[in-house]
């Protein structure tokens, strides 16, 4: 039975008692409404982990002024019983005043590697997310933290951030998952129409091009990404793309030769949602 806990100190309480019984605890952060790029993580942390407690919890301070928290999708008796079909055991879900009462004044900031991809178009998006992360892991204080390459900057902040703070918490990295046709699951597909649906199966075409050209021996990230985003704009319901990189994977450095390993990573925009996929050479 998956149990619903909304307060810190109990989820804290909780916790004490799971380590008092040498307990090891997996822990997966995440937004809600859930989906199978979320069950995949979930589904890790149960069999390598003896609790399993999922995060969710829609971070205002991740996102930016004029960005979708207002509609953000959310559904939390939908996501108690998809947490419940894949054996979690606690579902923590503070609210915004819970999580950042009057007075709060405290953030984490991991630099460089948060300026480039999409800390350039959103503005304070890596400080919301690694101070909230911080704070869940001060709550959870879990063995095992999993994080999906689908936000494949995100994972590689939260790794930084971990080494540089000697967190004591072992930060997995998880597959990509994607609709049979491609499209990377994401909670913000559920914005978009049938028709938007199709069009924003350029992200994934187009890397899949992308990873074609380079197995065919084009090693020039220029003419890669020139190609990307000719197959992108093809799509009628594209308005706009917002960044095609290619990086070293490690640096997140954009690269002058494309290399095995290097991850290709895109935004684009399909109607009014922004859509991000990344492959790895
Ligand atoms: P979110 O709820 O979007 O903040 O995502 C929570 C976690 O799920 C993050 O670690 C994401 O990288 C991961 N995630 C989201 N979509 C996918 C996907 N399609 N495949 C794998 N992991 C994902």
């Amino acid at each position: 039975m998956t149990k619903v806990i909304h307060s810190i100190d109990e989820m804290k309480k909780i916790i004490k008692e799971l380590k008092k019984d040498n307990k090891k605890i997996g822990f997966v952060p995440t937004m809600g409404y859930l989906h199978e790029g979320h069950e995949s993580l979930i589904k890790c942390s149960t069999s390598e982990n003896d609790i399993t407690v999922v995060s969710i919890f829609v971070n205002p301070i991740q996102f930016g002024k004029s960005e979708d928290l207002d509609r953000y999708p959310r559904d939390l008796e939908r996501d108690r019983q998809i947490c419940e079909k894949n054996g979690v055991d606690y579902i923590f879900n503070p609210s915004y005043e819970e999580m950042y009462p009057e007075g709060y004044k405290t953030y984490v900031e991991v630099e460089e590697i948060t300026k480039n991809l999409c800390g350039a178009f959103r503005e304070g998006h890596f400080r919301g997310v690694t101070t909230v992360v911080t704070k869940l892991f001060n709550i959870i204080n879990p063995d095992n933290a999993y994080f999906g390459k689908k936000d494949f900057q995100q994972l590689k902040v939260i790794q930084q951030m971990v080494k540089d703070l000697n967190m004591d918490v072992n930060v997995i990295g998880c597959p990509l998952i994607r609709e049979k046709d491609g499209l990377a699951l994401s909670s913000r597909n559920k914005y978009l129409s049938k028709e938007e649906r199709e069009s924003a199966l350029s992200l994934s075409k187009s890397l899949f091009l992308a990873k074609q050209l380079f197995e065919s021996g084009e090693t020039d990230p220029q003419t890669i990404k020139k190609k990307m985003e000719e197959l992108i704009l093809s799509y009628p319901l594209v308005r706009e793309i917002q960044y095609i990189e290619i990086v070293d994977s490690e640096t997140l450095k954009p690269k002058e030769k494309v290399e095995k390993g290097d991850t290709i990573a895109l935004a684009v925009y399909v109607g009014n949602t922004r859509l991000i996929d990344n492959i790895q050479l």
